[in-house]
């Protein structure tokens, strides 16, 4: 599943946790959730979602070349 590219409109339904919503669960419509890095997981049923934000968050490597 994660090792095809995922393209916007062609793959279909996919629930994923969004930080700043009410997220209700899919499984049994639970609204209290376990968050952690890249998933978040349901309170009441274990449903792991995968969090739609989380290749934003936290800390960004980046290198500049700077002239001597
Ligand atoms: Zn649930």
């Amino acid at each position: 599943m994660f090792h095809a590219p995922q393209l916007a409109g062609r793959t279909g339904y996919r629930p994923s946790y969004r930080v700043d919503e009410l997220n209700r669960c899919p499984g049994c419509g639970g609204a209290q959730w376990y968050v952690g890095r890249i998933t978040a997981e349901c309170a009441f049923c274990g449903a792991a979602l995968p969090i739609a934000e989380a290749g934003n968050i936290g800390a960004r490597l980046s290198i500049t070349a700077q002239a001597a």
